[in-house]
């Protein structure tokens, strides 16, 4: 087979917060490390956030993938260095200790749990500057603060992976991977060939040995490229980690475990300014239900609003005046469903499947209810409507018609998290990796990504994820 010939020691393919973490510290460790990405190679300002731009440039599918089902799941990935951590809101929730202890018993996962994971926290909330927002809460944080506060449920703010000015001027950077870990793997010795995808993985002798990708020019040109490795990291992220393996011709259980946090967004208008353009994202979550429930605030800027107020455009443009009055924010639930991530063959991209079912409709529903309690009591006049066609919600009595009975196919339902393509564990019947990633029945594969996360968290992935993959590398240098 001809194409450009690299070697490496250890391959990492994708470079989100999985692949990033793997790839920099195998390469301090003093491996030969390359890391390969599907997207471009892009400083954190290379267009305005949550731009057309930045879509174009950092999101897979310009942000938008369906997950087939009765009630369809969209669902938002980054594709480009550092993954969803250039594009994501950068929240570092810490995972609750009956998560992982659950996951453990269940999944047979060892040396596994918030006690033995601790030093890698706290690591990782080192060298990501995890941190408070300072200067206190914005506008929309305040909002969630005062109707849980009035209604007696306890809500707090959410750390991010920030750096914040030390004088309070400006907004400072979010610590994703282009600013944090792949600056570590390149002054460790690493290599990173962006705009590279992965196809497969090919075999000799029951070891893998190559894999075969396609790099993207500038200039449109497409050139094969072959990649001979020891051993290798798959870190694609929990839709693309599935399908490598699956086109490699490993199959068994991988993606079929697909898991995700179903969410909703609501626009409410109050009777005070509640929209600070400079105030960034919003960080302040209720915690009271978690981990089945989390109610929070989302950006909101003019394009984001303006999907979510409901009615014709021309009506949407009148109520945009009132925008400063607005914000945004969301329910998200720990979905009950079992999706699928499977490869068509002749096409790149994944077919993902979620099963949206009543279960999930409900707990969306009784989160919809409490959230517009909530809102009613921090001083909201108007919810918008999230059934289309609906006219808007001005009273509490009104929410009933969200608590019970939600009908398929109609609420606009996202996720940002996924997980549980690859779950880890000893329990081979329904986990595809061990305890440590290492592909059940392989020689030299292993997983460290999201998809390894056997389950919901139950709160924003990012910080479990990266912890879980620090400890994976842990184990593999000492072993
Ligand atoms: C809009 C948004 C907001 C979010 N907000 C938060 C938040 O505030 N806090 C939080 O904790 N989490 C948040 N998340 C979730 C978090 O970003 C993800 O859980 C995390 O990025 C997953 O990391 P990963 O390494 O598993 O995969 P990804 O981040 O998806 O990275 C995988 C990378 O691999 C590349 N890749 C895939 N296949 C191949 C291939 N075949 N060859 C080469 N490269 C490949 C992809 O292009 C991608 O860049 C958010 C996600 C999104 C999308």
């Amino acid at each position: 087979m001809r194409g450009t010939l690299h070697d490496c020691q250890i391959l990492v393919i994708g470079s989100g917060p999985g692949g990033a973490t793997t790839a920099a510290l195998l390469a301090e460790a003093g491996h030969d490390v390359l890391m390969v990405e599907e997207g471009g190679h892009f400083v954190h300002d290379s267009a305005p956030a949550y731009s057309m731009a930045e879509m174009d440039q950092k999101y897979r599918n310009g942000g938008l993938t369906p997950a087939f089902g009765q009630t369809k799941v969209t669902y938002v990935e980054g594709r480009c260095v550092g993954g969803g951590s250039e594009i994501n809101a950068a929240l570092a929730h810490p995972p609750m200790a009956s998560t992982l202890e659950d996951w453990r018993q269940r999944f047979r996962i060892d040396q596994f749990g918030l006690e033995p994971l601790g030093s890698h926290f706290e690591a990782v909330e080192r060298e990501c500057s995890v941190a408070s927002m300072p200067g206190g809460l914005d506008p929309a944080s305040m909002v969630i603060k005062q109707g849980a506060d009035q209604l007696g449920w306890a809500s707090s703010e959410v750390q991010r992976f920030w750096q914040y000015p030390s004088d309070g001027a400006g907004k400072g950077l979010r610590q994703s991977m282009t600013v944090t870990l792949v600056p570590r793997l390149l002054a460790a010795g690493g290599r990173l060939l962006p705009l590279t995808s992965v196809h497969k993985l090919r075999f000799r002798g029951g070891r893998a040995v190559e894999a075969s990708a396609t790099t993207r020019h500038a200039d449109g040109r497409r050139e094969r490229v072959r990649i001979r490795f020891d051993k290798v990291f798959v870190c694609g992220g929990p839709t693309q980690s599935p399908l490598v393996l699956r086109r490699s011709g490993i199959r068994g259980k991988v993606g079929d475990g697909l898991r995700l946090h179903p969410m909703v967004r609501v626009a409410a208008r109050f009777d005070r300014e509640v929209n600070d353009p400079a105030a960034g994202v919003p960080v302040q979550q209720v915690v009271e239900f978690k981990p089945d429930l989390t109610l929070g605030c989302s950006h909101a800027a003019l394009p984001h609003l303006v999907m979510w107020l409901g009615g014709e455009v021309e009506d949407r443009e009148a109520k945009l005046e009132a925008w400063p009055k607005i914000a945004l924010f969301y329910v998200l639930v720990t979905g009950k469903g079992k999706g699928k991530v499977r490869n068509i063959p002749g096409f790149d991209e994944s077919f993902t499947s979620y099963p949206c079912g009543d279960d999930d409709l409900a707990s969306l529903g009784q989160g919809l209810h409490r959230l517009g309690t909530m809102l009613f009591q921090a001083g909201a006049v108007e919810l918008f409507n999230p059934l289309p066609g609906r006219p808007s919600i001005t009273r509490p009595d009104q929410l009933e018609q969200l608590r019970t009975g939600l009908p398929h196919g109609q609420l606009t339902i996202s996720t940002i998290h996924l997980f549980g393509t690859c779950p880890m564990g000893e329990d081979r019947s329904r986990c595809v990796v061990d305890s440590w990633g290492k592909l059940h029945g392989a020689a030299n594969i292993w997983v460290n990504d999201a998809s390894i996360l056997p389950d919901c968290t139950g709160v924003n992935p990012q910080l479990t994820l990266m912890a879980v993959a620090r400890r994976n590398v842990a184990h593999w240098l000492d072993g």
